[in-house]
């Protein structure tokens, strides 16, 4: 019976070492479980005289006693080593680097637009807005192009009824201004405007202008020159010089072609100006006396300087883009290109 003991101890010592959790709780059934070798041993017990019961049956309980011990040390080790191992697989390195969100960015439109504001705002100017859809009156006959004035001619319009229509220039918005306001004024109006354009690469249906109009008493063609150029250098550089061509346009007398140095070539002349070494940027003059007249300004005693660029075309001179259809058509791989 010792030796049976003894035994079973050293199988059980032996078999311990290096088992899984799943392996011990099966080492747990072959000795001490209910058809266990230890649970064998205490039922040969009783086929022992009765003195060596006692003195089998203390060192059985022993053995049983060190084999449970043994079992639970054992299980808590591995459970220990276990729960590091996994908070060592999960925890989080902070010092890999994070995950990149992707933000949005204004339209490269609407940037352009709050810089121009940003730069008039600076010079004194108020920033005003005006409808879309406009009145026959606003848009052409308060500007000196009555009706069938050849003038229309050069803006092919959306009509949405008769006598209603989708502004074609921010002009308009003169008239508004000078009908609300008593001079001095000195407003610039960026918005949409619409033409019955073909689409090529420099012509879209939707476009936008900024219009400047300055009325007040001794308001000189000068002053256009300084505004507009002062705008230029802040708008695409120091260096960028404004240059004024004689024009026509009904609503301004004299009216001006304004162009800036072409900004590609420096005014050397290349591709993009045709070799001039200008880029026609928009329509300018001082405001004619019919205009001033017509909202009751009497223009003996006022004079008013009025422009009318495109911001398209500003953004496409200034950032390069080749293409006018590019601002329409959502591409975000060309609109992230403007993160600000
Ligand atoms: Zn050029």
């Amino acid at each position: 019976m010792k030796d049976k003991i003894e035994q079973i101890k050293m199988e059980f010592e032996e078999k311990i070492k290096g088992k899984s959790l799943k392996e011990i709780k099966e080492l747990e059934t072959y000795f001490i479980g209910r058809k266990g070798k230890v649970t064998e041993l205490f039922k040969m017990l009783k086929t022992l005289p009765k003195m060596q019961r006692r003195e089998f049956g203390a060192e059985i309980n022993e053995l049983k006693q060190f084999i449970e011990k043994n079992i639970s040390e054992q299980v808590a080790t591995l459970e220990r080593k276990e729960k590091i191992r996994k908070l060592k697989e999960e925890s989080i390195d902070v010092t890999l680097p994070g995950i990149k969100l992707h933000t949005g960015n204004l339209h490269i439109l609407s940037q352009t637009i709050l810089e121009v504001e940003k730069i008039f705002l600076s010079m004194g100017f108020d920033v005003m807005v005006g409808p879309e859809i406009e009145k026959d009156y606003y848009n052409f006959e308060a500007l000196n192009i009555p009706e069938f004035h050849p003038a229309r001619d050069m803006q092919d319009t959306f009509y949405l009824a008769k006598k209603i229509l989708l502004r074609t220039q921010t002009s308009p918005i003169q008239i508004h201004a000078m009908e609300k306001y008593k001079p001095p004024i000195r407003i610039i109006a960026v918005g949409r405007c619409y033409r019955r354009d073909a689409v090529d690469s420099s012509h879209f249906p939707i476009f936008h202008q900024v219009e400047g109009l300055v009325v007040d008493r001794k308001v000189t063609f000068a002053n256009l020159k300084g505004t507009l150029a002062e705008f230029t250098r802040e708008m695409f550089g120091k260096d960028v010089k404004v240059r004024f061509t004689p024009s026509y346009f009904p609503f301004v007398e004299p009216g001006a072609e304004t162009s800036i140095t072409c900004v590609l070539c420096g005014g050397k002349g290349c591709p993009v100006c045709k070799y001039t070494g200008w880029l026609e940027m928009g329509g300018s003059g001082m405001v004619h006396p019919n205009v001033l007249r017509g909202v009751g300004i009497d223009p003996e005693v006022y004079q008013g300087f009025a422009f009318g660029w495109g911001i398209e075309r500003i953004a496409m001179i200034k950032y390069r883009i080749p293409d006018i259809r590019m601002f329409y058509q959502n591409d975000l791989r060309f609109l992230k290109q403007f993160k600000g």
